[in-house]
């Protein structure tokens, strides 16, 4: 690399922002391309769940990593980016993972009585079921995130689509993107469902299973509670294994989804195109039957693309090959400020560290 590195960033959305960041703190000259607009992919929509609970330890302190970073942006930025108002989880999952969050240790997560759930949630019905409530976690203020980071990259952000990545034979990367072409030291990858395109350039393969997804968003009737904890309800009680929600700034609306995704076949359509919808419907039944402080005709929908590794949900894995880096994984959004920093010493070649993909890093084992 030169004395001042010069590293690409591809894809403006939360992930790319964050490494743009970090990149920037190390004093290198950084340009993000963005074919669209910033933080519309996979990160648009205002709203997502910052929760420290996963299946993998790593992923906890990672989580932990990432909280300590939200709360330095916050100070810089001047602004709120993640609420206080917890979260609620539901079901066998609390069993399992908060052990792990008490081995972590110093995360405010604990067991709490079906009584008290009224206290952090008081759209939901009362549900007899195992819950805990993370009161370090809260709501993402996403759109005040990418705001804010958009900002932070100023003139950097270059509006055009990137169509070819390609080593030199000089030690250096060409950019190709509408009307540009650059060399640069190294280039991240970023691009959420564009990432394998370009990775197959470089030679790289992440393992990316592409699927699609939707949430609906329900106005809170009356008044908006002080408090409004996002949820993971995994009990069954309401008929469903697998809903997360999440309050919009203010609490006077309640992002509702399923966990369950869409099937995404060759050349990246979904294959059944009922089944978005069928999705959203099961989501409408259910807060019908849990959330009567949600008024169940939906205010706004966010559909987007999953990108998902084999071994997770939360699962992330970087790759690396002839100065390019990519990152792949599905529930970013929370983890970003440490993934960012990881990709931007991973620029810098000191290594991938976790991100390796042999870590499987977000797998139960
Ligand atoms: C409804 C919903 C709910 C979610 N809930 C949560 C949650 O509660 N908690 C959580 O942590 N995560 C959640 N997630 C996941 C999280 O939002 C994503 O993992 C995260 O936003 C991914 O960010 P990204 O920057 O990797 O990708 P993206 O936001 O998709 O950004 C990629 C960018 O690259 C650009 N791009 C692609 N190809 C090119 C190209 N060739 N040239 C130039 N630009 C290109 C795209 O336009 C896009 O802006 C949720 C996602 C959705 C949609």
């Amino acid at each position: 690399m030169s004395d001042r590195n010069d590293v690409a960033v591809i894809g403006a959305g939360i992930v790319g922002l964050a490494t743009a960041d970090a990149l920037l703190e190390r004093g290198a000259a950084v340009t993000v391309y963005e074919r669209g607009v910033p933080g519309n992919g996979q990160s648009g929509g205002e709203s997502r769940i910052f929760r420290h609970a996963h299946d993998d330890p790593r992923m906890v302190e990672m989580a932990r990593r990432s909280r300590a970073i939200w709360r330095e942006w916050e100070q810089r930025f001047g602004v709120e980016l993640v609420s206080d108002d917890g979260v609620v989880a539901l079901g066998p999952p609390v069993d399992e993972r908060l052990p792990i969050l008490d081995a972590a240790g110093g995360i405010a997560a604990r067991r709490i009585e079906a009584d008290a759930i009224d206290g952090w949630l008081p759209v939901m019905s009362s549900v007899d079921a195992s819950a805990m409530v993370d009161a370090d976690g809260g709501a993402i203020r996403t759109t005040a995130a990418i705001r804010a980071l958009v900002e932070r990259v100023g003139d950097g952000l270059v509006a055009d689509e990137v169509l070819t990545v390609r080593p030199t034979s000089r030690g250096t990367v060409e950019v190709r993107a509408g009307g540009v072409t650059a060399q640069h030291d190294h280039v991240v990858v970023c691009a959420g469902p564009g990432t394998s395109a370009l990775a197959r350039q470089v030679g790289l393969h992440p393992p990316v299973d592409l699927q699609a997804h939707v949430r609906s968003t329900f106005a809170v009737r009356g008044d908006p509670p002080p408090r409004l904890a996002c949820l993971q309800d995994s009990s069954g009680a309401f008929g469903e294994t697998g809903v997360y929600a999440a309050p919009t700034p203010g609490n006077r609306s309640y992002a509702v989804g399923l966990s369950e995704t869409v099937e995404v076949g060759e050349g990246g359509t979904v294959v059944d195109p009922a089944s978005l919808a069928a999705l959203d419907e099961r989501a409408r039944a259910y807060v019908r039957r849990a959330l009567p402080g949600l008024d169940p005709d939906p205010v706004d929908v966010r559909h987007c693309w999953v990108t998902a590794l084999p071994w997770s949900d939360d699962g992330v894995a970087a790759w690396q090959g002839s100065g390019v880096t990519v990152v792949a994984g599905h529930n970013l959004f929370k983890q970003a400020p440490a993934l960012g920093r990881a990709l931007a010493a991973a620029a810098f070649g000191e290594g991938l560290g976790e991100l390796d993909p042999a870590s499987r890093l977000g797998a139960a084992d």
